[in-house]
């Protein structure tokens, strides 16, 4: 094999564009001067639109889970109680941070590789009319499923007064979210996924109904506390020194996204989860997620018939190319494959070959390209 040549294609962390990794290596500046105010100036606006708001998103430097603890921190009152949806181990991770806080915490179990019903989110709330705030994953990383944000939002409003929070971090910057039209509440992302950036950078924005809560919130709280990033952001600061090494990055990255147009990049993101959906389908080979609950960032093989995890060992040593397991009980039942950030059709016809070649090798009979073709076909359309 190669030596130093890897093919990532986990769902996060993802690859980094040259030009990012370029930016970021820049020398250090002072992150009290003028010089960072400025860059901070130039990356509020262009954060804006991936979230869908008019809202300022705050930058906090963490990993993803920083920014979930930021959402309960600052959104949930010591005696609340909440409703966290289950659909695999991120919505599992919401529901014990919120466990840990003595909060009281409901929740809604779906099966994993489904997404959640409305309905089932609306009786829940019919039956429990004291919960303040509905937890969810848009993208649920662990199988590969896009939660129907946009319904679950008007169902949460029209059957209680909860806050709407919603864990976008392997998928916001990849697929579309257009938090202010739904109505999300909070709406959080991390650097590592959609948004092609090494971890260590959380971003959270909230709705106005959510920052009176926030204000109101006598929880204590320090490091996570969002008004002092709310206060700072202002202007144009942090209330801590900021990750600045991945502010250079993220500057790039957001060039890169408006060079490229949005609508684009959400396009790029549903043509490779097509594609590669298509691959294994015309292989037999069956999905985790059905068509309509599949994320465009992630998909999730669960063969009948060969082990995923002697597929993964044998990609891994000889194509250096790396695919995720399943986690909890889905280990060693499935694969996922991460098509986000800097990925493209190009890369999903170059996973599609390799994994072609592997199951080969791991004894499975397929017709060699068979995938590829069902891929090259859905591309040229
Ligand atoms: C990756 C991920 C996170 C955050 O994980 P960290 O390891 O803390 O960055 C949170 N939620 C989802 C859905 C994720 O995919």
């Amino acid at each position: 094999m190669l030596p130093d040549h890897q093919l990532l294609r986990i769902p996060g962390p993802s690859p980094i564009p040259p030009s990012v990794q370029r930016a970021m290596s820049q020398q250090m500046i002072g992150h009290r001067g003028q010089e960072t105010k400025d860059l901070l100036q130039r990356i509020k606006p262009k954060l804006m639109p991936i979230f869908g708001t008019e809202q300022e998103v705050m930058i906090i430097a963490g990993s993803g889970t920083a920014g979930l603890e930021t959402a309960v921190v600052n959104a949930v009152n010591p005696d609340d109680e909440v409703l966290v949806i289950v659909t695999g181990s991120f919505g599992e991770r919401f529901a014990k941070l919120c466990s840990e806080y003595r909060i009281q915490t409901h929740r809604l179990d779906i099966e994993w590789g489904k997404s959640v019903s409305p309905e089932s989110v609306e009786r829940y709330l019919r039956q429990h009319p004291s919960i303040k705030a509905v937890f969810s994953t848009y993208c649920e990383t662990s199988t590969g499923v896009l939660n129907p944000i946009e319904e679950l939002a008007q169902v949460v409003h029209h059957n209680s007064n909860a806050l709407f929070i919603v864990d976008g971090v392997s998928c916001v910057g990849g697929v579309e979210s257009k938090m202010d039209e739904w109505g999300v509440d909070i709406l959080i992302t991390g650097s590592q996924k959609a948004m092609m950036l090494p971890a260590g950078l959380t971003f959270v924005a909230a709705s106005n109904r959510a920052w009176k809560v926030i204000a109101a919130n006598k929880r204590p709280r320090f490091y996570l506390d969002l008004k002092k990033y709310q206060i700072t952001l202002a202007k144009d600061s942090t209330p801590f020194t900021p990750a600045l090494s991945l502010l250079f990055g993220l500057e790039q990255v957001l060039k890169l996204m408006e060079e490229e147009g949005l609508e684009q990049v959400y396009a790029r993101h549903q043509l490779m989860k097509n594609m590669t959906r298509a691959a294994f389908q015309a292989h037999g080979i069956p999905l985790l997620t059905s068509d309509t609950s599949a994320s465009p960032t992630v998909t999730a093989i669960k063969p009948a018939d060969f082990p995923a995890e002697e597929l993964r060992r044998i990609i891994k040593k000889e194509f250096g190319l790396s695919i995720a397991g399943g986690q909890q009980h889905l280990e060693g039942e499935i694969f996922r494959i991460g098509h986000m950030g800097y990925c493209s059709p190009a890369d999903v016809l170059q996973i599609i070959g390799i994994i072609e070649i592997g199951l080969q090798k791991i004894g499975k009979a397929i017709d060699l390209g068979k995938g590829i073709r069902a891929a090259q076909k859905v591309y040229i359309g």
